[in-house]
């Protein structure tokens, strides 16, 4: 832009200079000069006249080219000859002091280097002639000429020495580039003492570049977030925009434009442009009250040219002010037909406003409304990419969730994070009560708390509702709901939520045990949109809670025994692993009980498998029963049995497996007319004193084992003994 500047004026300058000057009729001077200085004068003045642009870039630009085709002009006339010693200094003066105020150095080292080129150029052709149509030179003293010309080159050289210096000083908070003239519009909420506005506009995104990194984030949920506060931004700016032209037009005392407050029972100021220093910032409006809110349900607008005659103080001045006319009108959205906005101007003469004027105040409402419709647009448009986003990231995580916690923690979460609400509650299904009781409150409980228990049964109960239909439901309003209560009827009214939204949990067996609810106590939150949504995101749950509980079932089936319910082979390895190595880790005993039923292949034989089986089955009941909460029991395998003691020596695992020896022996089982009974021979070795690892530990208590028996069986033996009678020990 600067280089098509200099090229601008330098090309008509050197055509001028080469073609016109020859025909100029002053012989006294050269027509060299007298063209040039007449020229950067005139082009001085047209660049003066360019920094009334709006562009801050164009006003920085001419103003430069301005001062330094003054500059040469000012050179021009020395030449001349007519000027004096003195003025030629404060000429020079000034036009530092001018280009002083530029705001990027780079000004200032163009300017000297200009200024320098041009007095050189200038006294050498006056001293020297160069150019032809020169006159002969009549200076008579050529220091003290030298000395009064370069004398004010030199002066605006250390100036603009002296500004760079300073800039340099300065780097760190560069100045930045010239505001637009008019001070910029308020924003409610400022200070009040701030100086009264003018009439000006900020224009979103003005000066602003683009960040280049933004543009490749397309869909990115953080680049449609900000998009979406963008669109809420813009729409304010565009109420800046279209007050601000209100207020040129009008000739107004003060121009305002009203939103419609998120709750839609208010408006809000947005934009002001006024000349009171009295305004209320802060000011909202109910629908309905006073003239302004009154204008809400008028929909040919409101106009007065005699104030005087309503009642009531105008609640945009903190202070009375002499407004005589207002013109008011509404900002409609063309589809919806529902309230945007209004726009109001005021003044203080009588009779301010006539029809026309009513008429071009409809065309701006039109603007207004047709801007802000489109901003809503694109901010509904991020929210429905955000949604399909947080949708498929939803369906993602749950899939990966094994466990039924886990499909509630992922559900809690996203729901948190997809609606807006005020707390979030998950009401369970208690079997024993059968009853609904509340299992988790996220969020404010207000007057409910967890493990309230309430009669799902009850018909009038929104949530009760849910569990009964299994059907997700959704209500706007609730406050004014007669028909339902929330839980159940003794809950206070005036504590209820306004919108609530509430979906049943189940898996593919379709039995319900449990609902999720999102409230809020803010209306108009929920509607059909959130109701489908959460229709979706619930039918993913169900698909990863049927996956959940096949899960158990098959994590189940692979370590428990079948037929006694205990642990199984397996499980029992996993076990020692786990607990060897926190036993180590911790340098705690573990003491492993393996037990064998005796003569148990003659009882068999004697009443059949099946009596057999039940004999398993209630010794393994019998063990479970007679074990700590911390201690394990599993079915080694056939007819032997597994107790691991947590944390036990030898002396404790004596008290405990002759406990369990004597449950087992007590075990009574009833068949036809007899009473039947069996008894276990268990072997005890503790880690770390019998064994150095897992393998050796049942090794060496299947040895203290087989002792009990080679000792007539039903008793307990223990390795540490066993050992010293190797004969005994190396039979097994
Ligand atoms: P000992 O006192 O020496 O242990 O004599 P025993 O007869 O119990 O001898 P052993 O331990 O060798 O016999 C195991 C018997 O356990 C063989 C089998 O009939 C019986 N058995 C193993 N598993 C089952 C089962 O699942 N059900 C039934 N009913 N019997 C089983
Ligand atoms: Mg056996
Ligand atoms: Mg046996």
């Amino acid at each position: 832009m600067m280089a098509f500047l200099t090229a601008m004026q330098i090309v008509p300058a050197l055509l001028l200079c080469l073609v016109g000057a020859p025909m100029l009729p002053v012989p006294a001077i050269s027509h060299y000069e007298a063209t040039l200085m007449g020229v950067l004068l005139a082009e001085a003045l047209f660049f003066l006249f360019l920094t009334r642009s709006a562009s801050s870039q164009y006003r920085i630009a001419s103003f430069t080219q301005a001062v330094w085709l003054f500059t040469f002009a000012w050179l021009s006339i020395h030449l001349l000859g007519g000027v004096q010693f003195r003025l030629n200094l404060a000429i020079a003066l000034a036009t530092a002091a001018l280009i002083g105020t530029q705001a990027h150095p780079v000004h200032s080292v163009y300017i000297i280097l200009l200024t320098i080129g041009g007095a050189v150029a200038v006294v050498t052709n006056r001293l020297y002639g160069f150019l032809p149509h020169t006159p002969p030179s009549t200076v008579q003293n050529i220091p003290d000429y030298v000395f009064s010309i370069f004398f004010p080159v030199v002066s605006v050289m250390l100036f603009q020495a002296v500004l760079l210096g300073f800039k340099r000083g300065n780097a760190v908070t560069p100045k930045p580039a010239p505001a637009p003239e008019a001070p910029p519009v308020p924003v409610p909420g400022g200070a009040n003492d701030r100086p009264t506005p003018k009439g000006s506009v900020i224009m979103s995104g003005d000066g602003d570049l683009v960040d280049t990194s933004q543009a490749t984030q397309f869909f990115n949920r953080v680049y449609l977030e900000n998009q979406g506060d963008q669109a809420l931004k813009d729409m304010k700016d565009i109420l800046n925009t279209v007050v601000y032209f209100m207020s040129r037009n009008f000739k107004a005392y003060t121009s305002l434009g009203f939103l419609v407050s998120e709750l839609g029972d208010k408006l809000t100021l947005n934009a002001v442009v006024t000349k009171s220093r009295n305004l209320n910032y802060e000011c909202t409006i109910e629908f309905g009250k006073g003239v302004i809110g009154s204008a809400v349900n008028k929909p040919a607008g409101f106009i007065t040219g005699n104030l005087r005659s309503y009642t009531g103080e105008l609640e945009y001045y903190s202070e009375q002010e002499n407004i005589n006319s207002m013109m008011i009108m509404r900002v409609m959205d063309n589809q919806s037909k529902r309230i945007q906005g209004l726009l109001l101007v005021d003044s203080e003469n009588m009779r301010a406003f006539t029809d026309e004027h009513k008429e071009l105040m409809y065309r701006f409402t039109q603007i207004a409304s047709a801007m802000i419709t489109s901003a809503k647009l694109t901010y509904q448009m991020n929210k429905v990419a955000i949604q399909a986003d947080l949708q498929y990231e939803i369906a993602k995580k749950l899939s990966e969730a094994l466990k039924v916690e886990e499909v509630i923690d992922v559900l809690t979460q996203s729901l948190m994070r997809t609606f807006e609400h005020d707390r979030l509650v998950i009401i369970a299904y208690n079997s024993a009560t059968a009853k609904g009781a509340v299992w988790r409150i996220i969020g404010d409980p207000g007057t409910i708390a967890e493990g309230m228990e309430f009669d799902i049964h009850d018909n009038r109960s929104l949530y009760g509702s849910v569990f009964r239909n299994r059907r997700s439901v959704v209500s706007q309003g609730f406050r004014l709901e007669q028909r339902f209560v929330r839980f159940d009827r003794d809950e206070p009214a005036e504590v209820k939520p306004q919108d609530i939204l509430i979906a049943p949990i189940h898996d593919d067996r379709q039995s319900v045990w449990a609902v999720i609810g999102l409230e809020s106590n803010r209306a108009g939150v929920y509607s059909q949109t959130e109701l489908q949504l959460l229709k979706t995101i619930m039918a993913n749950v169900t698909t990863a809670l049927t996956k959940a509980r096949m899960y158990t079932e098959m994590e189940k089936l692979a370590t428990i025994d079948g037929l006694t319910q205990i642990a199984n082979h397996r499980k029992f390895q996993d076990i020692m692993t786990m607990e060897l190595e926190r036993s180590g880790r911790y340098n705690t005993p573990l003491t492993l009980l393996l037990m064998d039923i005796d003569h148990f292949k003659k009882f068999n034989d004697t009443y059949g498998h099946p009596v057999g089986d039940l004999v398993l089955q209630m010794v393994a009941k019998a063990l479970q029963g007679s074990i700590r909460n911390t201690d394990y029991c599993a079915r080694y395998g056939g007819e032997e049995f597994v107790v691991v003691l947590i944390q036990a020596d030898e002396a404790q695992s004596r008290i405990l497996a002759e406990r369990i020896r004597k449950a087992v022996e007590s075990v009574q089982i009833q068949n036809d007319d007899k009473i039947l009974r069996v008894t276990v021979s268990i072997g005890s070795a503790t880690y770390p004193f019998d064994a150095a690892n897992k393998q050796e530990l049942i090794d060496n208590s299947d040895k203290a084992m087989y002792s009990s028996k080679q000792n007539g069986r039903n008793r307990v033996s223990f390795f540490s003994e066993v050992k010293l009678m190797p004969s005994t020990a190396q039979s097994h």
